[in-house]
């Protein structure tokens, strides 16, 4: 998906560890359009950028299609990062620059390697009628940033015990594996909870995480998680216990060593200074003419003829940068 904020800001990402568990709240940012499909951000946040290379995490729906038009994201740029889509219920057909055509579906990761460019768009066929899930973006470490662009497809096999269901999609967990490859280490998975049941995991301690909970209330390491909140697990413990209250949970635990590294996000980009940022915003700039999206750094999404996003202005003034 793309960052669709009319006036996205410059973002200096840095990791922070806290020695506790740190609910995070969402923002409501509209994606825009005319019937502006919403989305809750968790990440970036003021307090905190960055949860290993996890660097981005919108959490959106259940959506009506009637309501919200649906998701319709033209063709538009990233560079320096991956987009992993997850869905709970819907469709969305992506389309990108390197050639791929897939579909994203409720229980299969779609992660796309942007690395040093490329152009993609994602829309929900008509046949989705509710839309539900979290748009995710992991930052690619200075060594790879550059990599050619990719795809990964995987539908993991549920793993299963006494009150609970586990898909893990990247990284291990409860004896899965997932087989698409990262960067960095890297853990996320969707977790399934039956009212009441606990579930203590063994986890990396060099990992930090974050609980992204959907559904449901649950403490995770004691601490009481809302619907909606992104709760942060400081690395240092290799059991990561959470516990469903009165009401099914389910919840993203999505996890990796702290990314050592400052980040400049801004809008559909990861870069490593504003001096990128201003190129990189040049380059999309220079494939939009009036005949379309023509051919260049970026690429066009092969089967995609849709009018570009342009890319918005920059902001006035750098951020301070955050930790
Ligand atoms: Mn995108």
């Amino acid at each position: 998906m793309s960052n669709l904020e009319d006036r996205p800001d410059e973002v200096t990402c840095a990791g922070a560890v806290t020695p506790g568990v740190e609910i995070m709240t969402p923002r409501d940012v509209p994606l825009g359009g005319p019937r502006a499909m919403r989305v809750r951000r968790t990440l970036p946040q003021r307090q905190r950028s960055l949860i290993g290379a996890w660097c981005f995490v919108d959490h959106y729906g259940p959506d009506l299609v009637a309501d919200t038009g649906g998701m319709v994201v033209p063709p538009h740029p990233h560079t320096g990062l991956q987009t992993v889509s997850w869905l709970f219920t819907g469709e969305v057909e992506h389309r990108d620059s390197a050639g791929h055509h897939a579909m994203v579906r409720p229980g299969e990761v779609n992660l796309m390697t942007a690395g040093r460019g490329i152009s993609h768009s994602e829309v929900s066929p008509p046949s989705t009628t509710t839309l539900h899930g979290a748009q995710l973006w992991v930052a690619l470490p200075d060594a790879d940033r550059f990599v050619d662009p990719g795809f990964a497809h995987h539908a993991p096999t549920p793993v299963t015990g006494p009150g609970w269901e586990a898909r893990v999609f990247l990284g291990s967990l409860l004896g899965d594996a997932s087989p698409v490859p990262t960067y960095t280490p890297l853990l996320g998975a969707e977790l399934l909870l039956d009212p009441g049941a606990t579930l203590a995991l063994e986890v990396d301690e060099t990992f930090e995480h974050g609980v992204l909970a959907d559904t449901g209330v649950l403490s995770v390491e004691g601490v009481e998680t809302k619907k909606d909140d992104l709760a942060y697990v400081p690395p240092g413990r290799s059991t990561l216990t959470l516990t469903a209250h009165d009401e099914a949970v389910r919840v993203l635990l999505l996890g990796g060593p702290p990314f050592g590294e400052s980040i400049v996000m801004w809008w559909n980009i990861v870069a490593r200074t504003h001096e990128e940022v201003v190129a990189w915003r040049e380059e999309w700039q220079a494939q939009i003419t009036d005949a379309g999206l023509v051919d260049g750094h970026f690429g066009v999404p092969v089967g995609d003829e849709r009018p570009p996003i342009p890319a918005p202005p920059l902001p006035n003034a750098r951020l301070r940068p955050r930790t």
